[in-house]
């Protein structure tokens, strides 16, 4: 029902919804006047817990403690930690002052962290005690070391850093009522794009972009006050820091903190705090269809999993669907739109991206024309929308390569629209395999790979042969205790596609697929390896 689309003109089946023009911390801390005395934010291990009031009054307290300290509009401050309940904290605070929140990836060796703090240009970094000795390695670099003027842990106290408390234990009093904020033209967050495809890339978000896609997800999420989120997902990465986040705290549910990743801490989290919503990425999705651990925990209370940031196939989402019971919706962004241009809501249509998020238009294109593509071909998928980003940190020729003259934003995801209007992303433009003119989606023979009873994990990539482009090689990880042979894997493949799609590259065992924490695989590295072997 709703507008009819074809992959020339497709819009939400939603109504447009209002998005207010304030700031972001007006945004949020406008809830928290209302949600008073629910907990607004806890962490499991430690118990450590704010309700809203208390968010309000920290994030208060501490911009006045930031603002004595000098830092004011259009700074830029980095943050390298884990998941902890204080983050929002300091993102409020600094949403207030205007300061911009850069988070950066904490598994960053030091000399990555260098050079993203050369390039966002950050004056103050906030860490965690257990990572300051790489933090302190990062800022000593001579490209550096002059600009960052403090270093603050959370959690405890620790020499050669400031102390995060100290800053909620200011008496509020010099918090500045009136910095000028710009909705839709001053940057609010600068995370950096996952590095995928190459060097992460400095994203530049305005407060507008992050309140637009709050309220562009609340009718179809429609996360309500009784409910419970896990806050499992990497607060530097787009989809944990706002879609999970504060997706939670503006609409009044509690976000329970874990620090990272960790199975059986995360199957306990979920059993003991009776989480309702798992916001999750497809290597979580197919560590619950396959793992035998699972079964010892409760996840009844669960009435929906989102998983985001790359494919998850239809079979991959039924399995797991089949064994756990809550529906499994798909989310589909970037970085680059805040993150969600698109999310398969009840009553769910696996292995699609679902509907369109209102407020936004899409179109899928011929990658040589830039012309519309028809049902079911494969094209290009563009988008326009108010969560599209201002624009890449010092990189106009990259900006301009994402967004074309007209406004529109291209993603550079492949796709094609079903005869019932859905959307299916197939895979990167850019990692695309190409046999003999013919197009192999890697993520296509992924999926197709974990369908297979002994396989675990797999990743696809293409190793360039002379005369025909590319040939698809699997690397598949094997489950315990399982006899099977390349030739086997490749055999199942071959019974099940068309011919050029066969693994005519060849099938490897690895212990392991590289992947980003963000919980994209990263087939460079696959690449790098299979190219120094040849
Ligand atoms: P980089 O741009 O630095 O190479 P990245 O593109 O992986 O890294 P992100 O912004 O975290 O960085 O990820 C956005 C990309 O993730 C999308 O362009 C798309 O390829 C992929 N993606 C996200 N969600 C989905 C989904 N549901 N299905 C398929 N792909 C997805
Ligand atoms: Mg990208």
């Amino acid at each position: 029902s709703g507008p009819v689309t074809s992959p020339a003109d497709i819009r939400s089946r939603i109504p447009d919804v209002e998005i207010p023009d304030v700031s972001f911390a007006e945004f949020i801390l406008g809830r928290c006047d209302e949600f008073k005395d629910n907990i607004a934010v806890s962490d499991y291990l430690t118990g450590r817990k704010y309700t809203y009031q208390q968010i309000k009054d920290f994030a208060r307290r501490v911009a006045s403690a930031l603002h004595k300290r000098g830092y004011k509009k259009g700074d830029v401050i980095t943050t390298s930690t884990l998941n902890l309940p204080e983050f929002p904290i300091l993102v409020l605070a600094a949403a207030s002052l205007g300061v911009i929140v850069s988070p950066a990836n904490h598994m960053y060796t030091a000399a990555e962290l260098s050079r993203m703090l050369e390039h966002n240009g950050a004056c103050a970094i906030f860490t965690i005690p257990q990572l300051l000795p790489l933090v302190k390695e990062a800022i000593s670099d001579p490209n550096v070391s002059g600009r960052i003027k403090e270093t603050f842990t959370f959690g405890h106290e620790e020499e050669g850093a400031l102390f995060f408390h100290t800053l909620m234990e200011d008496d509020g009093k010099s918090f500045p009522e009136n910095v000028d904020i710009d909705p839709k033209k001053d940057v609010l967050l600068m995370p950096y794009s996952s590095g995928t495809t190459g060097l992460p890339k400095g994203v530049m978000l305005s407060h507008h972009n992050i309140v637009a896609n709050i309220m562009q997800l609340r009718d179809l999420l429609r996360v309500s006050p009784d409910e419970k989120t896990i806050a499992l997902l990497p607060f530097f990465h787009i989809y944990g820091l706002t879609a999970v986040q504060f997706g939670s705290l503006y609409n009044g549910a509690q976000l329970v903190t874990i620090p990272r990743f960790e199975p059986e801490m995360f199957l306990k989290a979920m059993h003991e705090e009776k989480i309702t919503i798992l916001h999750a990425v497809p290597p979580i999705v197919l560590f619950l269809a396959k793992h035998p651990m699972v079964a010892n925990f409760d996840l009844s209370n669960v009435s929906y999993m989102v998983s985001g940031a790359a494919p998850l196939s239809e079979s991959l989402t039924m399995e797991c669907q089949n064994r756990l019971g809550f529906p499994i919706f798909q989310g589909y962004g970037l970085t680059e739109t805040s993150p969600v241009i698109n999310i398969d809501c009840h009553p769910g249509y696996p292995g699609t991206i679902g509907l369109l998020v209102p407020n936004t238009k899409a179109k899928l294109v011929d990658v040589d024309t830039g012309e519309p593509v028809k049902v079911g071909e494969l094209g290009e998928y563009c988008m326009d929308g108010p969560q599209k980003m201002l624009g890449y940190l010092n990189n106009q020729q990259a900006t301009d390569e994402m967004i074309d003259k007209d406004g529109w934003l291209h993603t550079g995801d492949l796709g094609y629209m079903r005869e019932d209007g859905m959307v299916v992303i197939e895979d990167r433009l850019k990692e695309l395999i190409k046999y003999k003119g013919y197009q192999v989606p890697p993520a296509e023979l992924e999926g197709l790979l974990l369908t297979h009873p002994a396989v675990s994990d797999a990743s696809v990539i293409g190793i360039p042969e002379e005369g025909v482009g590319e040939l698809p090689r699997a690397y598949v990880v094997l489950k315990p205790d399982v006899t099977v042979t390349p030739e086997e894997i490749s055999k199942f493949v071959e019974e099940r596609v068309t011919p050029s799609k066969r693994l005519r590259g060849g099938v490897e065992f690895l212990a392991e697929i590289p992947k980003t924490p963000s919980g994209k695989i990263l087939r460079r590295v696959l690449k790098a390896k299979a190219l120094q072997a040849s």
